[in-house]
């Protein structure tokens, strides 16, 4: 008998004929007569109740019927007697294909606290919790690639090794197949990489953009979706050492372009969340925060606000002179700490934000840099709950001015001969940004911590699985 998933037979409702069923219990209750299980097979957050005859079943194989355990069940299907499901199945015959003892399974039926789902990472994908988000998060992957090649972007591949730290995104993992116990060094004590893998000192990538815009200067529009890596100590719940990202390149697209496109994009996958994910949403509106649905939808119906670096600034300070309490200063040159995004964003504007024409200092080399002198034409996005969701700028065009700042910047230049190869070759305006996928995660989940967006979160201390 050719097995139905349990969303199929909640979107079909076949009552009246013999299906079959295999997934892992949730619960088993029930009385001296009758048992209910709760049966989920991970294709939607709804449970099948099983109801099983307990005269006519095999009384050892029932005892084997316990959270955890797996099953495959034959049966009819019925509407349900008893209130809370619509359908049942009138089981007839089951095989339990995997027990799982009550005194050893690790999710039992009350809720756990998220710290403790943590610790068992591979059976967390096993609760309402983690089967919601999980289904979310393959959902958001689509939409994206969906975005980008409906607007004939083309997905392209960056390399996760690389030999160059000029990203400056982040401090970098160290890729390398020496002896650690043996280094080769030379007389001033530097280490020899002549005869590691490379033939040089390599990395894992913080980023695929400077590739990305090798591309978009050939195919026009591209994007990547793939993992980075940032060994930054910083043990807040919204980063992660290992973490997936999109990086959208367009050529001959300016700042303004580059917003439009932003805002379209986040707005495309919210809007694809609450179609295609809502009763994982539901759930996790229930659960977790009662705003989740209310603050996506609101997200998709206002228009984002675009202000400049210092007019944001202005207003903080504002603030700061009217009483309100930040744990960091501000000040013109200031990196914005997540505190100040979110006031600009929840408290002030409420509504998400665009944040233009940054200092230079605090932002990368490659930025185009506006006739100020001082600003460059970068832009974040700030999200409520989330801070910073998207960075992204107009990248400098021009080779001398791109030489220049590099240079100030401490970016050796026979690092990136073959991006400045861009500017010497037929150079365009172009634009472009980065989404941490997982900060987009926790918008759309409305889960507070990054850990628990990405089924094995890697961070400082912490690798298992
Ligand atoms: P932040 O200031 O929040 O550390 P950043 O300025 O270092 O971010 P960018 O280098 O601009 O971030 O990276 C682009 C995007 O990647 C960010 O907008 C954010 O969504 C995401 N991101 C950056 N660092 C991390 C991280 N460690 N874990 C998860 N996502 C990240
Ligand atoms: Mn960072």
């Amino acid at each position: 008998m050719k097995r139905i998933r349990i969303t199929d037979l909640f979107t079909q409702k076949p009552i009246g004929e013999k299906v079959n069923v295999k997934g892992w219990v949730r619960t088993k209750r029930g009385n001296k007569q009758v048992a209910f299980i709760a049966l989920n097979d991970g294709t939607t957050i709804k449970n099948i109740q099983i109801v099983v005859d307990l005269a006519t079943a095999d009384e050892e194989q029932m005892k084997l019927v316990t959270t955890g355990a797996c099953l495959s069940v034959v049966g009819e299907l019925v509407a349900s007697q008893g209130g809370g499901q619509e359908i049942e199945i009138q089981c007839s015959e089951f095989e339990v294909y995997g027990t799982a003892d009550p005194q050893t399974y690790p999710l039992q039926k009350k809720g756990h606290t998220m710290e403790y789902l943590r610790e068992i990472a591979h059976l967390r994908p096993r609760t309402n919790t983690f089967g919601a988000v999980f289904r979310i998060r393959h959902n958001m992957a689509m939409a994206i690639h969906n975005f980008f090649h409906e607007r004939g972007f083309f997905y392209f591949h960056t390399p996760l090794i690389t030999a160059s730290d000029c990203e400056g995104a982040g401090q970098m993992f160290q890729v390398t197949t020496m002896n650690l116990y043996d280094l080769k060094k030379d007389e001033n004590g530097s280490i020899m990489y002549d005869n590691d893998f490379f033939g040089r000192q390599a990395s894992l990538t913080v980023s695929g953009q400077l590739e990305a815009e090798l591309a978009a200067m050939a195919l026009g529009a591209v994007y990547t979706f793939g993992p980075t890596f940032r060994a930054e100590n910083s043990n807040t719940p919204r980063h992660l050492a290992e973490f997936w990202m999109i990086e959208p390149e367009v050529a001959f697209n300016e700042i303004e372009d580059n917003m439009e496109l932003a805002e379209d994009f986040i707005k495309y996958c919210v809007r694809w969340a609450l179609d295609n994910c809502a009763d994982d949403l539901q759930f996790l509106n229930d659960m977790f925060d009662k705003e989740l649905l209310t603050r996506l939808r609101s997200v998709i119906d206002v228009e984002f606000k675009r202000l400049t670096y210092t007019e944001g600034i202005s207003i903080l300070e504002e603030a700061v002179a009217n009483g309100k309490k930040f744990e960091f200063p501000i000040f013109w040159g200031a990196d914005l700490a997540a505190e100040h995004e979110r006031y600009l964003v929840e408290e002030y504007f409420k509504r998400p934000v665009i944040l233009t024409d940054y200092p230079k200092e605090i932002k990368s080399f490659y930025m185009k840099q506006n006739d100020d002198g001082k600003t460059v034409r970068a832009m974040d996005i700030l999200f409520p709950k989330i801070g910073e969701i998207i960075g992204g700028s107009q990248r400098e065009e021009n080779y001398e001015k791109l030489a220049q700042r590099a240079n100030e910047m401490g970016v050796p230049e026979k690092d990136i001969w073959w991006y400045l190869d861009t500017r010497r070759f037929g150079t365009a305006p172009h634009s472009g940004f980065g989404l941490g996928f997982e900060r987009l995660l926790l918008f759309v989940t409305g889960m507070s911590n990054i850990r628990d967006v990405i089924p094995f979160p890697r961070t400082p201390r912490n690798a298992e699985f």
